[in-house]
């Protein structure tokens, strides 16, 4: 297919009108074609006016086709073959197996996101009949189902071209919800954004539903993305990215007449506590397997093990010094914007004037490299300095080594939210983990035994969130199929009769949805 470098609003294709997005291979630091004109506050009005068009119908379609138009875009997207795949190698610097893979996981995704909607366990239908006789007062026949929000505005993200982009979680989880989606593409990769868009757009278009379902838009300098989050027609936001950007976006969302819910998903450093018995017992293991989720995709995860908190001794010192002696030997790796690496170059220096450098990976040898890093500082000056707690989006890591067990929990206490936790532990770890299992629950979305952080399974009982500044809003999780809960809200239908209610409440119950009829669960 040939890219335009147009925006798709509905199923037309438009030229912006604003200063041009141009995608960088960060491998060579050459542009790459087409440039993409950025649009503007009437292409935003255009996309907002189709999409709530569009939104009573699509709500209401039937489970089963709503299901097949996830079902027909992840076939879709699989069919643009080689053309994805190169375009967005060439448009991030990831390896073209990372980008296969991230592939697989987002057509698994939407598939996983189909089987959620035609179960309909998400409609949440509670009955509760009406009992005319009870005293002192008559009950009336009450019944709630949820149903989607509205249009969603989704920004996609630098670091999953596919998985959280046009086509990723957010958007999955808000078409499965029934609402149309607008995107606004990450600049880093345009054309990787046209190709999956175009594949939505023929999705919608097979599966005979109103344009107005999807539409794609393009715009650098927060234009586009702020004009989208302000319209009134938008009623919810998705969002990964920086921690300035997703607060931007959460106070533009306040500001309105009716503010909206940001489900922004910013920054985490992701503590990785290496208890006494498991420290001493398998030392080299923790190392290599640190070391491997550390520099995995140039460290550019918001699941990286940011942080290590370990108890000071012998047994510490035999880690870092492993640890180190394996960072020394990895390469450094191409990063996915020359922004981000210029971040993350920042940042490392930051770093370094507050904690010691314990090891740097191989030095650079080509443009946009990250070269991995590992600190090591005291408890005390971690509890002194907010600045070292501050995420470095890329392969640093600090490791935090505390005086006794008491330390390890003021270090707990003193974290911001994160995505996860991670205890390694053997059994003789028991009774300091069960000690600091209460502190961890209140500061992190996932908690892991003896793994590492990165590689987030797509499933039911995934949370990828957490407290403030992990997320914006720590009830949801923006990964696995109960990310589809962030984009409903109930309604309860009081005394309507059976013609006027929706098939999902109806006496008979057509859709054979396990309800919570008058307190039970039904079979
Ligand atoms: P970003 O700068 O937050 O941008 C993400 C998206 O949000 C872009 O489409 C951007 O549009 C938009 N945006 C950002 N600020 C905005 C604002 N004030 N108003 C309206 N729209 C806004 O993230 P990034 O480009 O992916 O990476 C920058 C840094 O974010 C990285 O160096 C890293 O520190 C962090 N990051 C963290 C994670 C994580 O998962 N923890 C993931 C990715 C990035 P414009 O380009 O038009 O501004």
């Amino acid at each position: 297919m040939t890219l335009t470098g147009k925006l798709l609003i509905g199923q037309q294709s438009i030229s912006g009108h604003r200063d041009a997005i141009r995608a960088i291979n960060p491998a060579t630091n050459a542009p790459l074609e087409p440039a993409y004109a950025g649009g503007d506050e009437q292409h935003v009005e255009q996309a907002c006016a189709l999409a709530w068009a569009a939104f009573d119908a699509y709500r209401e379609t039937p489970l089963a086709d709503r299901a097949t138009l996830l079902e027909t875009i992840a076939t879709h997207i699989e069919a643009l073959g080689d053309e994805l795949v190169e375009r967005a190698c060439a448009e991030t610097g990831l390896p073209r197996a990372r980008i296969e893979g991230e592939r697989g996981r987002t057509c698994g995704q939407l598939r996983a996101f189909a089987r959620t909607v035609r179960l309909g366990e998400w409609l949440d239908v509670r009955v509760d009949t009406a009992q005319p006789q009870r005293l002192p007062l008559p009950r009336a026949d009450l019944r709630q189902r949820h149903i989607a929000l509205g249009p969603v505005a989704v920004f996609g993200a630098s670091n999953f071209p596919l998985a959280f982009s046009v086509a990723g979680g957010d958007t999955a989880s808000a078409l499965a919800a029934g609402c149309p989606v607008i995107v606004k593409a990450h600049n880093a990769h345009p054309g990787t954004s046209e190709l999956v868009g175009r594949a939505i757009a023929r999705a919608v278009k097979h599966c005979g539903l109103p344009e107005g379902v999807f539409s794609l838009l393009y715009g650098a300098g927060n234009e586009v993305g702020i004009a989208l989050v302000s319209d009134p027609r938008i009623k919810a936001v998705g969002f990964t990215g920086s921690r300035s950007g997703g607060i931007a976006l959460c106070q533009a969302a306040q500001a309105r007449p009716e503010p909206i819910p940001v489900y922004a998903e910013m920054s985490s450093i992701n503590p990785v506590y290496l208890f006494p018995a498991a420290l001493e017992t398998r030392c080299e293991a923790l190392a290599e397997g640190f070391v491997a989720s550390l520099t995995q995709g140039a460290g550019q995860f918001c699941t990286n093990p940011g942080l290590v908190i370990a108890l000071q001794g012998a047994a510490l010192d035999h880690f870092i010094q492993s640890a180190s002696e394996r960072l020394s030997r990895c390469p450094s790796q191409t990063m996915l914007t020359p922004g981000i690496f210029s971040a993350y170059e920042t940042g490392v220096k930051a770093l370094a004037q507050h904690a010691n450098i314990a090891a740097k990976g191989m030095p650079a040898t080509g443009p946009n490299l990250g070269q991995a890093h590992l600190f090591v500082t005291q408890a005390e000056a971690f509890l002194n300095n907010e600045q070292l707690q501050a995420e470095v989006f890329g392969a640093a890591s600090l490791v935090v080594a505390c005086r006794d067990v008491e330390h390890m929990r003021q270090v707990s206490e003193h974290l911001e939210g994160q995505l996860t936790a991670t205890l390694q532990m053997d059994d003789s770890d028991l009774p300091q983990a069960r000690a600091l299992l209460p502190v961890l629950e209140r500061k992190a979305g996932r908690l892991l035994v003896n793994g590492w952080p990165t590689g987030v399974e797509v499933c039911d009982a995934m949370v990828h969130g957490g407290p403030f500044p992990a997320t914006s809003d720590a009830r949801s999780t923006s990964v696995g199929t109960a990310a589809i809960l962030r984009f409903l809200r109930p309604v309860c239908y009081q005394d309507f009769p059976d013609a006027l209610l929706p098939a999902a409440l109806q006496h008979d119950n057509p859709l054979r949805l396990r309800r919570l009829l008058d307190g039970q669960r039904e079979a």
